[in-house]
């Protein structure tokens, strides 16, 4: 049966485009390996991961077996006053693979209530210390999901806090790294974070930000002494970081955790989009023996919180499964061949006049361009050129699957050549 497509039109919200004259919607009907398979038949090549999530790539049979062979058991089962070996196995392998003194993992829906039930976190730890603090101090530029506290840490500008005023707490925002991830470093860049966490610290219960990329608020890539100096900041004033790592977590960066990059560990640490390798929504939230223990020594004698969906059976399943394919599989190989691949055939796009900055990091590509595409206009090319990729504002970029080849990344290239040709020159 066809896809009716006039009723998505008149009934169904897709993100961030209007209900009143809706942007084009392509309709996929499978998905296999690093391909779409559009309604007519066509075949996209996959530059988005669905949103960093699909890192092996669509209907992959280990992780096929994992939902089917869940499913049979228990699909799901409430999580409180019961335990099962789904939630378990994940969690070990979660605090297996995470630096040793994240050793409590809180399992939750999606990658904005991770970062709600972090911020949280924060909150009750200083609340039990008898100490009233509110205020969280993050990056401009930043983006941590799109739940009311969530985005209250997500940069003002770019998710439009304008509409939100009087509801939205307001935290404060240091000005977001300007050295690059291969720059020399600057040590200039962190004064302004500096001074704020200075002149605030007694008032601000966490820092929160994306380690060393900052993914939808920009797509930029900062200096890992920039983190470095982050983390001896926060000891230094006795402030928690928390590092979203949603989207840069599980090999992304060409590190397993991008906090690897500057070697620091976070008190708080928020995972998802691939934890369960792009299958279901599932995020988790990891955190130390001390925190955990502060936060349920307090008042409450718990921490307050607990969806409905906590920890389900078939997600974690999912993720236990996707974990043990980057366990056993060559990713960081792969990885370190899309980054060269990406340095090698984006690296040319700088000479485009429409293009102001292209920048890459293990499997992730950018193009920044000095105007803004229209949207649907350069999607055309794109599935005329056989790819999928979703640009927002100035920025084209990539995030594909970790088994793209040489020769699919350089048809990633071509086809955002041509978009841009075709559309903004
Ligand atoms: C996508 C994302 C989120 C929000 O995750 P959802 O699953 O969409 O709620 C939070 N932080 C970062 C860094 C992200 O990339």
């Amino acid at each position: 049966m066809q896809i009716d497509l006039e009723f998505d039109r008149q009934h169904i919200w897709h993100p961030y485009t209007s209900t009143i004259n809706p942007m084009r919607c392509y309709p996929v009907v499978r998905a296999n390996g690093v391909k779409l398979e559009l309604e007519d038949g066509t075949q996209l090549l996959d530059g988005m991961s669905s949103w960093w999530s699909a890192i092996h790539g669509y209907n992959h049979p280990v992780l096929n077996a994992a939902v089917e062979s869940q499913l049979k058991d228990m699909s799901h089962v409430m999580f409180g006053g019961i335990t099962h070996q789904p939630a378990v196995a994940l969690c070990k392998k979660l605090v297996e693979i995470t630096p040793p003194a994240l050793e409590k993992v809180f399992l939750c829906d999606s990658g904005s209530i991770s970062v709600e039930v972090a911020l949280k976190m924060a909150l009750q730890y200083w609340h039990a210390l008898g100490e009233s603090r509110s205020k969280f101090l993050t990056l401009r530029h930043g983006y941590h999901g799109d739940s009311f506290a969530a985005m209250s840490v997500t940069d003002p500008d770019n998710s439009m806090h304008s509409l939100y005023k009087g509801f939205l707490p307001e935290h404060i925002f240091a000005n977001s790294p300007e050295t690059g991830f291969r720059d020399t470093w600057d040590e200039s860049d962190i004064e302004d974070f500096r001074s704020k966490l200075e002149a605030h610290h007694e008032q601000i219960a966490a820092v929160i930000l994306e380690p060393v990329v900052q993914g939808a608020g920009g797509m930029r890539l900062y200096h890992p002494t920039y983190l470095k100096r982050v983390r001896e900041l926060c000891d230094n004033y006795g402030v928690l970081l928390i590092c979203d790592e949603i989207a840069t977590g599980f090999g992304r960066t060409g590190k397993l955790f991008a906090c690897e990059h500057a070697e620091i560990v976070p008190d708080i640490l928020c995972l998802g989009k691939a934890l369960t390798g792009g299958y279901m929504t599932l995020a988790a939230t990891l955190t130390t023996k001390n925190v955990a223990d502060t936060v349920c020594g307090g008042e409450a004698g718990c921490f307050m919180h607990g969806p409905t969906f906590m920890a389900n059976p078939l997600a974690c399943a999912t993720a236990t499964a996707s974990l043990s394919l980057l366990d056993c599989g060559d990713w960081q190989q792969q990885v370190a061949n899309i980054e060269q691949n990406l340095a090698e055939s984006f690296a040319p796009l700088k000479q485009l006049s429409a293009v102001k900055d292209v920048r890459w990091l293990g499997a992730i590509g950018v193009v920044e361009t000095h105007t803004p595409a229209n949207v649907e206009k350069i999607q055309e090319v794109f599935v005329r050129e056989g790819v999928w990729i979703r640009p927002f504002g100035h920025l084209i970029y990539v995030m594909p699957p970790y088994a793209t080849s040489k020769q699919q990344i350089q048809q990633l290239a071509n086809a955002i050549k041509k978009g841009i040709k075709e559309t903004l020159m």
